[in-house]
C-alpha cells in the first residue's frame, strides 16, 4: 500500500482527520451569520468522512455538497449520512478541491476545516471565491502562528511542513486582497487538537500497525505523527488551527 493509501486507512475510522471539534463548527456557524430558515447550499472542501458536512445538514437544514479526494472517505460519509437520515442532503462527490466541478456562484458558504493547506490558503481563497454567491462566506480552518516569535525547532518544522503558515493578521491580509471582507475569527482550543484527533488517533495505531504487518511505510507513518502531535504538546501556546470566516466582496 502506498503513502496515501496508508495514511486514509489509518485516518478512516476517525471522526475526524483533523483538530475541530462540533463546538467549534457550531461557533463558525454562529460567526458565519448563516439563517437556517433559507434553503442554504453549501459546499464542504476536503471533507473527510464528513463529521461537520454532517453538522451543517443537521443544524442548518442545508444542502451540503461535499467533496473529498479519497472515495474511502467519500463512501463513509454517504454510509453516516444515511444513519443519521440525511442522504437527501448530503451529495458527497470525490473530486480534488484544486479542481472543482462547480458552476459559478454556486453556494451560500463554501466550509473547509483541516483541508486548505493542501492546496495552499492564497490559492484556495483565490480560487474558491467564484463559486460563492455575492455575499456568501467562507469559513476555514488554517494552521496559523500565535505569536510574532517562536522557538527555532517549531519555525524549522513548520517552515518545512507549510511554509505558508503565518500569523492571523496575515491571513486576513490574503482574505481582504482577494475579495473577502474578514467576519468573524477564533482559535481551536487544545481539546480539538488531544481529546478529538491525536489521542482517538492514538487508540488506532496498535491495529494499524498489525494491519500492515508492522510494514516500515507504515511504521514511518505513525513515527511521523507521533512526532507532530508531541510537538503540539511542547509548542500548543505558539500555533493553532485558526477559524476564519470571511464575506465574499463585490
Ligand atoms: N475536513 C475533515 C478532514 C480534514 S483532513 C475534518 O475536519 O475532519 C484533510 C482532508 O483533505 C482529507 O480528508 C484529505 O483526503 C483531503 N484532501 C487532501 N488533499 C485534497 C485534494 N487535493 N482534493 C480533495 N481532498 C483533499
Amino acid at each position: 500500500m502506498d503513502e496515501i493509501g496508508l495514511m486514509i486507512d489509518l485516518h478512516l475510522a476517525g471522526e475526524r482527520q483533523g483538530p475541530g471539534s462540533a463546538a467549534a463548527t457550531r461557533r463558525a456557524i454562529e460567526l458565519a451569520g448563516l439563517d437556517a430558515a433559507k434553503p442554504l447550499a453549501i459546499a464542504d472542501l476536503g471533507c473527510g468522512t464528513g463529521a461537520s458536512a454532517l453538522q451543517l445538514a443537521e443544524e442548518l437544514d442545508a444542502h451540503v455538497t461535499a467533496v473529498d479526494f479519497s472515495s474511502d472517505f467519500i463512501a463513509a460519509l454517504e454510509t453516516a449520512a444515511g444513519q443519521a437520515g440525511l442522504s437527501e442532503s448530503i451529495d458527497a462527490r470525490v473530486a480534488s478541491i484544486d479542481d472543482l466541478p462547480f458552476a459559478e456562484a454556486a453556494f451560500d458558504a463554501i466550509w473547509s476545516e483541516g483541508a486548505i493547506y493542501n492546496i495552499g490558503f492564497e490559492q484556495g481563497v483565490r480560487d474558491w471565491r467564484r463559486y460563492l454567491k455575492p455575499g456568501g462566506v467562507l469559513a476555514v480552518s488554517e494552521i496559523t502562528w500565535l505569536t510574532a516569535e517562536r522557538p527555532a525547532e517549531l519555525e524549522v518544522f513548520w517552515r518545512e511542513a507549510y511554509p505558508e503558515i503565518a500569523t492571523a493578521s496575515q491571513k486576513f491580509e490574503v482574505l481582504e486582497r482577494h475579495g473577502y471582507s474578514p467576519i468573524g475569527y477564533f482559535v481551536l482550543p487544545t481539546e480539538c487538537w488531544i481529546e478529538h484527533y491525536y489521542e482517538p488517533l492514538a487508540a488506532r495505531y496498535d491495529a494499524f500497525l498489525a494491519r500492515h504487518g508492522h510494514a516500515e511505510a507504515a511504521r514511518a507513518l505513525v513515527d511521523a505523527d507521533r512526532r507532530e502531535a508531541d510537538l503540539y504538546r511542547r509548542y500548543s501556546s505558539f500555533y493553532s488551527y485558526g477559524f476564519y470566516i470571511a464575506r465574499r466582496s463585490d
